[in-house]
């Protein structure tokens, strides 16, 4: 029937998680709390983040160790190749490899203020990591196109050189327009770029945050989001949780009846939204 149905399409879902190295003894505990929540439903893999130019890799690099010693997952380290030398850029990519890291998320990163130009693109990192050993290796998608790319195509041109140049899955920009998102995934097929395409679901928790962060990253807001957060910036935080995860628990079943079978939640730290949806995916971490 319609309903088993439905739950066998959900099966082999997998899911991974992305956090952010925290700057307080507070937002520590929150990680901590997050990462040992989320890790029995098992994810392929726990990204963490490292902000370009902060010149803050070690705190990177300590949060995927502790993720992996504490919890047995595999932990990635995001990688941005904007503030460094190649040689600096292969020297740590040998120290990653050495302390048993397989999986990078390689990305430029954004360029300083002031600073227009580059020699080295997410491409170029990803090639220079695949010289130094068999990384896994996940890239940035941008289904609304990144802010700085001249058009759509030579955006989508600039993905097919992440693809091979050996990554092996790109991971989305977060989105809204669910529809945006499959018609790139179109795209990509078109354009015969074959790596996995994964979904980047952003459970939003803080409506006027989003906003911001939305401005510059060039991600559409519809108009129905406005609507549904509209007036609820003072109001219990749970509210804003439950259409939150509404929103997005909405757009993973869309996908995942697409075929999509890999979800990758940025959690912002957080792990209820996303433990809820992933629950709704069907996925537990004992299969
Ligand atoms: P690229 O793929 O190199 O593309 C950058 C721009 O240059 C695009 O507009 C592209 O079309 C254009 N381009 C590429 N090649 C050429 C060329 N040869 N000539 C002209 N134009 C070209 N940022 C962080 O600082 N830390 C993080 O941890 C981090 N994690 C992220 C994770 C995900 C999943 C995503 C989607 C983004 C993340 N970012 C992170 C943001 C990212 O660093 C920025 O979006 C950055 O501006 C672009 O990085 P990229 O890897 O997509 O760059």
């Amino acid at each position: 029937d319609a309903l088993n149905q439905s739950l066998s399409e959900l099966r082999d879902i997998d899911v991974s998680f992305e956090f952010f190295p925290p700057n307080s003894e507070k937002m520590e505990q929150t990680l901590w709390k997050s990462v040992e929540r989320l890790a029995p439903l098992k994810p392929s893999y726990m990204s963490v983040t490292y902000g370009a130019n902060s010149g803050e890799r070690d705190r990177t690099h300590d949060v995927v160790k502790r993720i992996n010693q504490q919890t047995g997952i595999a932990a990635a380290p995001h990688l941005t190749c904007v503030d460094a030398s190649k040689a600096e850029l292969q020297q740590i990519a040998e120290d990653y490899w050495n302390s048993g890291i397989r999986r990078i998320v390689a990305l430029r990163g954004d360029l300083p203020a002031g600073v227009d130009k580059t020699d080295m693109y997410a491409s170029d990192l990803v090639a220079l990591l695949k010289d130094v050993a068999d990384f896994d290796i996940s890239v940035a998608a941008y289904p609304e196109k990144h802010p700085e790319a001249a058009n759509a195509q030579s955006d989508l041109l600039n993905l097919k050189r992440k693809a091979e140049a050996g990554a092996s899955e790109a991971i989305s920009q977060f989105f809204f327009d669910t529809s945006t998102f499959l018609r790139f995934r179109d795209r990509t097929a078109a354009a015969g770029i074959d790596i996995d395409l994964v979904p980047g679901i952003l459970p939003v928790t803080n409506y006027q945050t989003l906003l911001k962060f939305a401005g510059f990253t060039n991600v559409h807001v519809p108009g129905w989001m406005h609507k549904m957060f509209d007036g609820l910036d003072k109001d219990d935080q749970t509210t804003r949780n439950l259409l939150g995860a509404s929103i997005a628990m909405e757009q993973v079943k869309v996908l995942a009846k697409e075929g999509v079978k890999h979800f990758h939640f940025y959690t912002l730290n957080r792990s209820e939204l996303s433990y809820a949806i992933c629950h709704m995916l069907g996925v537990r971490g004992n299969g």
